[in-house]
């Protein structure tokens, strides 16, 4: 039987897939999800395992989690699509 006084979390679910973990590169620290502003993340309960993104439309892109981390590659932001978007200068229409 199940133990009253245990929790069970799982992530809301979401389009939107704002952090990307490279498990070979990350080593458990938790620095991102101590620094997340919006508390998206919850440190995993497997220990030297990435922080787990429980609210991923909270985030708001601000990067401080990618700044923190001690271990470059090891977390990344990947933007919604329609924010991909790159304005590039018209090029002049040679008929006029
Ligand atoms: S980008 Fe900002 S809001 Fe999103 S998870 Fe990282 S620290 Fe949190
Ligand atoms: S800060 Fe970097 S190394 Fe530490 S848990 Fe987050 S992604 Fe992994």
């Amino acid at each position: 039987m199940r133990n009253m006084n245990e929790l069970s979390v799982r992530p809301v679910p979401c389009s939107a897939t704002p952090l990307i973990f490279d498990e070979t590169k990350c080593i458990g620290c938790n620095a991102c999800a101590n620094v997340c502003q919006c508390d998206i993340l919850l440190p995993s309960a497997e220990k030297g395992a990435h922080p787990i993104v429980m609210y991923p439309g909270e985030c708001y892109y601000c990067g401080a989690c990618v700044m923190v981390c001690p271990r470059p590659g090891a977390l990344r932001l990947q933007h919604p699509v329609m924010n991909r978007a790159k304005f590039i200068p018209v090029k002049p229409d040679p008929e006029k």
